[in-house]
């Protein structure tokens, strides 16, 4: 029978590992992995708890991989929740980590990362390398999966929704299944694709025109029932709402800063600090942001530049060959254009229909 150690990281009273609203990670981890452990059972799969189920001890990292090491488990799962800085902002994405150059890690990382972002929804930031205790000190393939980041606007109206994080558990005990080579045990009626896509992404998407005009229309387009439609449509007003809404005044740090990398309050800092609107010592702070982000500097882990498509860039005037090898022309630097497609390391430009290099546009 196959021996699966999973633990939900932290503890519920682990101190900084909430939401800048307070809310705690332990509370979304415990959330995922219970669902998965109840699926897991289901499929006859043998289940060893590594965290505390009631969440008030944090189990230490040690105790743990002991724990998983001593009953002899077949693979490790640690399921966490991310944060940039702690502070709202519209980054994002669901990454998986596996210890450098364990292949079986990878192997085991490619049967159950691109589930667990089908189900979210959010940004695929990929499978990662890192030296994290979980994955370096158990004996057996081991992951750890970073289901959303806490402290994005955007991924966490997706977590606050406990039928995503139960989805994300199913997900990940179906995919685990998979991994396995066992069929048939859990419930047969898997939710289609369209019908798991989180609200928030199906609001993307009709604010992206992907789903045509007319209600009607729109509902067919992404196949749910019409009270989810209602919710979606919800969603979609709230988003044109607050943009409308947004007064200069009262902008958050992060949202100034990265309107200053955008350009839109031009160069020099006396003229941004008056385009801006505010004091010298909240400028500042936009500055010190500014650098952070652009530097990637004091990030909890190294995280390449997120971009999104129909984001404006500009390509950096040191920038000298497109990802694709050939020369940039010169009237192309310090140009802006928009984001068409983005890779791993690289966004395509419309309007010069090239390649660039994330490092080469800000
Ligand atoms: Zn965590």
């Amino acid at each position: 029978m196959a021996k699966v150690a999973i633990g939900a990281g932290h503890g519920v009273h682990t101190p900084g590992k909430r939401t800048p609203a307070g809310e705690r990670e332990w509370s979304f981890n415990n959330k995922v992995v219970t669902a998965a452990v109840r699926h897991l059972k289901k499929y006859g799969i043998d289940v060893l708890r590594l965290d505390d189920p009631t969440g008030k001890t944090d189990v230490p990292l040690t105790t743990r991989t002991n724990k998983a090491n001593n009953w002899g488990a077949d693979i490790l799962i640690s399921y966490h929740h991310n944060a940039n800085n702690g502070r709202w902002g519209n980054w994002g994405g669901t990454e998986t980590y596996y210890y450098p150059g364990a292949s079986t890690g990878l192997a085991l990382a490619k049967a159950i990362h691109p589930s667990i972002v089908g189900v979210m929804g959010l940004r695929d930031r990929g499978i990662k390398t890192a030296n994290l205790h979980m994955v370096r000190e158990s004996r057996m393939p081991a992951i750890l999966i970073e289901g959303g980041f806490m402290d994005s606007t955007i991924d966490i109206k997706v977590m606050r929704d406990d039928d995503n994080l139960e989805q994300a558990g199913k997900a990940l005990a179906d995919a685990i299944a998979g991994y396995f080579g066992i069929r048939g045990q859990a419930k047969p009626s898997k939710p289609s694709k369209r019908a798991s896509k989180s609200i928030s992404k199906m609001a993307d998407e009709v604010i992206a025109g992907k789903h045509g005009n007319g209600h009607d229309a729109r509902r067919k387009s992404l196949g749910i029932t019409q009270a989810e439609y209602d919710k979606v449509r919800k969603e979609v007003n709230r988003r044109s709402g607050i943009k409308t809404a947004s007064k200069p005044k009262g902008k958050s740090i992060a949202k100034m800063a990265q309107e200053v990398i955008d350009g839109k309050h031009g160069n020099g800092h006396a003229n941004r600090r008056k385009s801006l609107g505010v004091s010298s010592s909240v400028y500042n702070k936009v500055k010190k942001e500014v650098n952070r982000r652009l530097t990637g500097k004091s990030a909890v882990y190294s995280k390449p530049k997120s971009f999104s498509v129909g984001q404006k860039v500009t390509v950096k005037k040191s920038a000298s060959k497109f990802a694709t090898g050939e020369s940039i022309a010169s009237f192309v630097k310090g140009n802006s254009y928009t984001v068409k497609q983005v890779k791993s390391d690289r966004v395509l430009l419309d309007g010069i229909m090239s390649w660039v290099r994330k490092k080469d546009v800000y």
